[in-house]
């Protein structure tokens, strides 16, 4: 890999609603692309990228639950929701020249290839981009969970969520201007203090393997390039 990072092999979180620009839902197509090419960026350092794409932009079992869906069938509409996410980005990707997989929990050979994990880090290894999609397959979690468990298996060195703001804040920095950012927090603070990185099993999972969680603004342009080479600001949850 490049002078420029330590990093070899990272995993990328996004939330869905990252892919609705301002239309308040669904996919924006420009926002899409720019995301994308955020990843280009970070792949032409020669990192190995794995993602993992939310769907809330398009459906959230919680919500649907709340209105009388049960709630395993609302969740599965949410995996499916990540899915059409992970479609949109690959697209975005290849126009961009990157090979990219959609690696899915829930099979659908005909639009996804299914999770087989020697298979996903041979993609990795060959500088393939791997998306990974519908979450972890089960119902009660979510797609921050499903981030920490892939980049578990795939041996990231790191998670890098991407938010609207640089990092952690110890109160809403949209609603006081005092808020003051991490620049390095611990898991059980983030837990104890209800920090809302991400929730708390994905918080619990990347504590139980030391996993580093990098929480940055990807509204910023070449921002998440200039995480990975140590520059901008951020907040890194570690032990
Ligand atoms: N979901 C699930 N199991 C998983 C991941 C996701 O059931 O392993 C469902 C859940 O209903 C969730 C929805 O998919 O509300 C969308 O995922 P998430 O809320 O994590 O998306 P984000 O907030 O990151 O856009």
């Amino acid at each position: 890999s490049s002078a420029e990072t330590t990093y070899r092999r990272v995993m990328l979180k996004i939330s869905g609603e990252a892919l609705m620009g301002d239309q308040g839902f669904g996919l924006h197509p420009p926002t899409v692309q720019r995301i994308a090419h955020e990843v280009k960026t970070v792949h032409d350092m020669g990192v190995e990228i794995c993602m993992v794409i939310g769907g809330g932009n398009i459906f959230r079992g919680l919500q649907g639950s709340a209105q009388g869906m049960e709630r395993t069938t609302a969740d599965y509409m949410g995996m499916l929701a990540t899915v059409m996410n992970a479609l949109a980005m690959q697209s975005a990707l290849e126009a961009l020249d990157i090979h990219t997989r959609v690696i899915s929990a829930i099979t659908m050979n005909e639009v996804a290839e299914p999770y087989i994990r020697r298979r996903a880090v041979r993609h990795l290894e060959k500088k393939r981009v791997c998306i990974f999609a519908a979450g972890t397959g089960n119902p009660y979690f979510t797609t921050d969970t499903a981030a920490t468990l892939r980049a578990n298996e795939m041996k990231c060195e790191a998670i890098f969520k991407g938010t609207k703001v640089d990092g952690v804040y110890d109160m809403d920095p949209a609603k006081h201007a005092e808020a003051r950012r991490y620049d390095v927090v611990s898991y059980d603070d983030v837990l104890a203090k209800r920090l809302g990185v991400m929730d708390a099993s994905a918080i619990a999972l990347a504590r139980d393997n030391n996993l580093p969680i990098i929480v940055f603004s990807l509204d910023e342009p070449g921002g998440f390039r200039g995480i990975l080479a140590g520059k901008g600001t951020y907040t890194k949850v570690q032990g």
